[in-house]
């Protein structure tokens, strides 16, 4: 069967056909049936050079060789066990020696129970009751960070069957503004447990932290007893070794994972100082707990995917994406289109909007018809980003100089028409 088939059947079986929504765009997704290194291939036989990766995790590319091997010998040992194994050991010291903030680790199985675990245990810690989040930022789709978010929640900022009772603790501010972060602080603070924030925005386009902005946030959580928790889901593993933190050498109490940790399997993780991390269960008194939590096939994958991902390797993601952003960067002067490329690292985006972009309000301005436009144009000339202009595109390892160029083609085709 092919696609437009398959998403008829699928209709019939699954919500709107998909499993996640970001997945269903119009007039239906290709399914994919493999995927290899920087291109994935759909059931219609045509193949796509892949900047989506599956949201994030896939920074080593489709089906790495040491993954494939490593997992396939955990297989026959057995999937999961409901005991602990050596190789949780070895996959969080991997995170602790690279992580500044990361003193001890507890493992999840998703970004979204990562984040929804730090702040119950933001709140143990300081006794507060409120959360400060900022606008546009997603933090997984649990009930007490979906006000506001972004990662295609753009036109439905939040959700039915969320009580108001719920997310009246959650307080939501623009990104990059110190001012709203001092005024709240001024009349709340005693009442607030967390700031959670991404430290570059990944799902509202990409939106880099102003000069300083990181800093402030960890003086004025410091000053006031406040708990920053640092949401990595993207950035860790991604903007250097030691993630976010280690790039812009700011160290938050907090550190929630996901995504590339999983080394292309669900896995999440809470991470931070060992004061705190002490305090869940069993050592301490915060519950958390997982059937599949350190599943030993997410762990083996993701010990495998760190020990790929060296020094060397992310200035060499960085030198991709610096020439991606460069190049689309010319062909918009080229063309006089005075729309925004963003990004850094191996991320990027487009805004279609001759707006800068520090926050939500200012990535609203883009033109997201133009977009759907751009992404429809790309994927016919055989080029796979993530279908909103509210996500980000991602390089990988196996991104070859080939495929970035041919990529700049289709852009400027895109853009021209
Ligand atoms: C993807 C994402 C999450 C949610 O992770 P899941 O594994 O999808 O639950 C949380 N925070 C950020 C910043 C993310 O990008």
């Amino acid at each position: 069967m092919k696609s437009k088939e398959l998403f008829n059947e699928a209709k019939k079986y699954l919500s709107g056909g998909v499993d996640s929504p970001v997945r269903a765009f119009k007039p239906y997704p290709f399914f994919a049936k493999k995927a290899l290194g920087s291109h994935i291939q759909d059931m219609d036989g045509k193949e796509y050079i892949d900047y989506c990766l599956a949201y994030g995790p896939l920074i080593l590319g489709h089906s790495n060789p040491g993954i494939v091997d490593a997992v396939k010998k955990q297989l026959e040992l057995g999937s999961t066990y409901g005991v602990p194994t050596q190789k949780e050991i070895q996959l969080a010291k991997l995170v602790t020696s690279r992580v500044p903030c990361a003193d001890m680790v507890r493992f999840v199985n998703s970004g979204t129970e990562a984040t929804m675990s730090a702040i119950r245990l933001a709140r143990a810690v300081t006794g507060r009751k409120k959360i400060v989040k900022f606008e546009g930022s997603y933090h997984g789709a649990h009930d007490y960070v979906l006000v506001k978010s972004g990662s295609g929640a753009m036109g439905l900022p939040d959700s039915p069957g969320v009580p108001e009772e719920t997310t009246k603790n959650t307080i939501l501010i623009p990104f990059n503004d110190v001012e709203a972060v001092e005024d709240l602080i001024v009349n709340q603070g005693e009442d607030i447990a967390t700031i959670i924030v991404e430290p570059v925005m990944g799902n509202v386009g990409c939106i880099p932290p102003k000069e300083g902005y990181l800093e402030f946030l960890r003086r004025i959580t410091s000053d006031n007893g406040i708990i920053l928790i640092f949401d990595e889901v993207i950035t860790g593993f991604r903007l250097a070794e030691g993630g976010a933190q280690e790039y812009y050498g700011v160290t938050p109490d907090l550190v929630t994972f996901g995504k590339i940790l999983g080394g292309g399997f669900p896995i999440g993780a809470l991470s931070g100082k060992k004061e705190y991390m002490e305090r869940i269960a069993p050592s301490g008194d915060v519950y958390q707990a997982g059937t599949f939590n350190g599943n030993p096939i997410s762990v083996t994958a993701g010990i495998e995917a760190l020990e790929q991902l060296d020094k060397k390797f992310y200035t060499e993601l960085e030198k991709k994406g610096e020439y991606m952003r460069r190049a689309i960067g010319d062909i918009l002067e080229e063309q006089d289109l005075n729309y925004k490329v963003v990004g850094l690292a191996s991320m990027f985006q487009i805004y279609f909007t001759d707006r800068d972009v520090y926050d939500y309000q200012d990535a609203k301005t883009a033109n997201t018809g133009n977009f759907d436009a751009y992404f429809h144009e790309l994927l016919d000339n055989g080029v796979f980003i993530p279908p909103s202009q509210f996500e980000c595109c991602f390089i990988s390892l196996k991104h070859s100089t080939y495929d970035l160029d041919s990529t700049l083609n289709a852009i400027e085709e895109a853009l021209k028409k």
